[in-house]
């Protein structure tokens, strides 16, 4: 969404001042963006919906374009380097089958591609504007009024505010689009499909199999207390131990250093 006709491409007005911008949604897009438009000159604001920045969800893969933008914001080799093995991504049918050609890969492979845990590349884009640009976490647009001049903003937390661009970067369902374009069903082309995604946790499923056999047919709550378990997403596992104390021990070691616990 743009207002000002006055901008010469840096970030400063025709008057001296400098430009503020208003980037709603702190993730991939809205985060870049902030980038951007701070080494461009300009004053970023980022409002975003939620206590932080977004964390979760499955690693996400660079390529095509994206590769060029990322090089250009001095980004790539630390991509790079934090990046995951090349692991193939296989599609089943409803029997396990594989199928081939898989949803999406008929297209044709990107000959350069890095795959990035998506907490890793966030807090990357995180840490590169932090302290350039101004954070409103847990608010939102309410209100947005478009002049010659500027972009009125009315947050949802009562403050006001005007901006020379606002930039929607609030997803799909964007808030931003909806308030200047209208309801969203206009612009969205429902696929007539859902799709859920969740990591596969080995371990945690593994623990729960092991603790369900030793206690299954044990009586009072226990039955209560694994289906409650069945549903949790971390679980503690160990062997039951007294820990040795320092006495214990014995002067064994460099003398400096210790293993603090108590006498059994
Ligand atoms: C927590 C999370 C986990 C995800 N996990 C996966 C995954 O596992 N696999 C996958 O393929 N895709 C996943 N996605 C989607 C994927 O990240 C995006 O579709 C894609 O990266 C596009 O990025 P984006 O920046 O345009 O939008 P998004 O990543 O969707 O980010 C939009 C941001 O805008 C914020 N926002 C929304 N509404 C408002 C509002 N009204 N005001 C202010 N801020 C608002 C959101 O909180 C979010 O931070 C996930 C997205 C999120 C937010």
């Amino acid at each position: 969404m743009g207002a000002s006709a006055q901008q010469n491409g840096n970030g400063t007005a025709t008057g001296g001042q400098t430009s503020s911008v208003l980037v709603s949604g702190a993730s991939f897009a809205g985060l870049a963006t902030a980038w951007w438009m701070n080494n461009l000159g300009y004053s970023v604001t980022v409002v975003e919906i939620a206590r932080g920045v977004r964390r979760g969800g499955t690693p996400v893969n660079i390529r095509d374009g994206v590769i060029d933008v990322v090089k250009r914001m001095n980004l790539l080799e630390r991509i790079i380097s934090a990046s995951l093995p090349p692991r193939p991504v296989t599609f089943l049918d409803a029997h396990g089958t594989p199928l081939s050609p898989a949803p999406g890969q008929a297209e044709e492979e990107s000959e350069e591609e890095y795959e990035i845990e998506r907490d890793v590349l966030l807090d990357m884009l995180f840490n590169e504007v932090k302290d350039n640009v101004e954070f409103l976490f847990v608010d939102g647009i309410l209100e947005l009024e478009e002049s010659a001049e500027d972009v009125a903003v009315t947050f949802t937390s009562g403050r006001k505010q005007s901006f020379s661009l606002v930039f929607g970067c609030d997803g799909t369902h964007s808030a931003v689009r909806r308030l200047c374009f209208g309801e969203e069903c206009s612009f969205l082309v429902f696929l007539q499909n859902y799709f859920s995604l969740t990591i596969v946790n080995k371990l945690l499923i593994e623990q729960k199999r092991i603790t369900r056999e030793q206690f299954t047919g044990e009586g009072w709550r226990t039955r209560e207390l694994l289906d409650e378990m069945s549903c949790c997403d971390d679980l503690y596992l160990d062997k039951l131990c007294q820990p040795g104390g320092i006495v214990e021990q014995g002067p064994s070691g460099s003398g400096r250093s210790c293993r603090p616990g108590r006498r059994p």
